[in-house]
């Protein structure tokens, strides 16, 4: 074992991870990995190896790392100012980003845009945004909202509050405010239907809004919805005048094949929640997109303004990234790069199929969940932490990501070159077959 570096000394006495138990991070033979460079799809450690980031890290990254137009964009704006409030002022970045983001949907259809820090602060401007909202149209019993089993929409406490992982969830259910959580189109439908005990599920009248992570579940481990199902949703919705949240924190930005994944199913929300890809993956900035329709119930008297808004709200340096990624997307072909890749992606998955601990492979465009079973068909202990192992048992081949519980997550950033893609699956293939036996 190196002794400690500086760093993971200092890291291992002083600082706090997320999602993370510090018993074993601590433990005296854990030795963090030091990320120190990045370029393109690659990450570099303190020790000079080199790792493809196989989930752009934590989903984040859309052109890679130390892309020259970003950096150039993020120096051209630090060279004006790092950060000047939003409250009471504007800048020339947040507005030319709000009306470039409100130019990638439909004429006349999503046309205000709301910036915050994270994902987790998207998701609570739209929850407060409806609230608000039917308070003052004239429906304040509309006071109820509706997320699916298996959710995943953001750690703050509203945001949390949507959530439907045990784990992460049920402990706060006690400062959480009440959601029905339901696992599918069939058991919203029975909402309507009066058929269900309405202590526990509200009638559609008193709903405020659903909440959905359209086409892919991240967090509950890249689970697909029925094609179709979004623009059903879209469809219940309109019928009993309940507003629509999209969760595309995730799946925004390309993700999914499209820009946005809703643009699959011809499904435009009442709210989108955009984070994570904004920048391209280089800095905290969120962006909550609405209606006039939404907007126009706020206009009038002091008493009807939102009162909701962070330090750093709209920041030029966030801004001036997404701003560049954007221009990538118009400028670079990405579109057309990403259809090759994700074919390629798709063939090469097929190539994990016949291994005998991979149970399913679900894709969604440039995004892949691989899950690990036992031969006989059985999820493995979870005590074994085996998708955990087999990340670990990836990097000494060049990988770099991070399992949900049992099920392995690629997720590339769109500026891999086919060679790595292959390297990058190659290494989930070694490392299930060092851990899991049997390959
Ligand atoms: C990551 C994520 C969030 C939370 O975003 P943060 O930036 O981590 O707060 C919310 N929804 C989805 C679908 C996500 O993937």
């Amino acid at each position: 074992m190196n002794p400690a570096t500086p760093t993971a000394a200092a890291d291992q006495a002083h600082a706090w991870h997320p999602f993370t138990q510090h018993t074993d991070w601590c433990a005296a033979g854990h030795e963090p990995l030091v990320l120190v460079e990045g370029a393109g799809a690659v990450l570099r450690d303190s020790a000079g190896r080199e790792y493809l980031d196989g989930n752009s890290s934590i989903w984040t990254n859309l052109h890679g790392h130390r892309h020259p137009r970003i950096d150039a964009a993020i120096r051209a704006q630090l060279d004006r100012v790092a950060h000047t409030s939003f409250l009471g002022f504007t800048h020339p970045p947040a507005a030319q980003l709000a009306a470039e983001l409100v130019a990638l949907w439909p004429a006349d259809s999503l046309t205000r845009v709301f910036f915050s820090d994270d994902g987790s602060t998207a998701i609570e401007v739209a929850l407060k945004m409806a609230a608000q909202f039917w308070q003052q149209s004239g429906q304040p019993e509309r006071t109820h909202f509706v997320a699916f089993s298996g959710a995943y929409h953001g750690d703050t406490l509203g945001a949390s509050s949507l959530g439907g992982i045990p784990t992460f969830h049920d402990r706060f259910a006690a400062w959480q405010f009440p959601v029905t959580h339901v696992a599918d189109m069939d058991e919203l439908r029975a909402l309507a239907s009066g058929t269900l005990p309405q202590s526990a599920f509200p009638l559609p009248h008193s709903i405020a809004a659903v909440v959905i992570e359209p086409l892919i579940q991240g967090a509950a481990g890249m689970r697909l919805w029925p094609r179709g199902m979004l623009a059903e949703l879209r469809a219940w919705c309109d019928a009993h005048g309940v507003l629509l949240i999209l969760d595309e924190v995730m799946t925004g930005f390309g993700r999914t094949g499209t820009m946005f994944a809703c643009e699959q199913e011809g499904v435009i929300p009442d709210f989108i929640a955009l984070a994570k890809g904004l920048t391209g993956g280089y800095l905290p900035l969120a962006a909550t997109l609405t209606t006039e329709r939404i907007f126009a119930a706020f206009l009038g008297g002091p008493e009807r303004t939102l009162y909701y808004g962070h330090s750093y709200t709209a920041n030029p340096l966030g801004c001036a990234a997404a701003l560049a990624s954007l221009a990538i997307f118009r400028e670079e072909n990405v579109f057309a790069r990403l259809r090759d890749q994700i074919a390629h992606f798709t063939t090469l998955l097929h190539g994990l199929r016949a291994l005998p601990h991979v149970a399913d492979i679900r894709q969604c465009g440039f995004i892949a969940g691989i899950e690990l079973r036992q031969e006989n068909g059985e999820p493995f202990p979870p005590a074994a932490r085996t998708g955990a192992r087999v990340c670990l048992a990836a990097r000494p081949h060049g990988l770099l990501t991070r399992p949900i519980l049992d099920t392995l997550v690629l997720l590339p950033p769109y500026c891999i070159t086919p060679d790595q893609l292959t390297r990058a699956v190659e290494a989930v293939r070694l490392a299930i077959g060092e851990v899991c036996g049997g390959g």
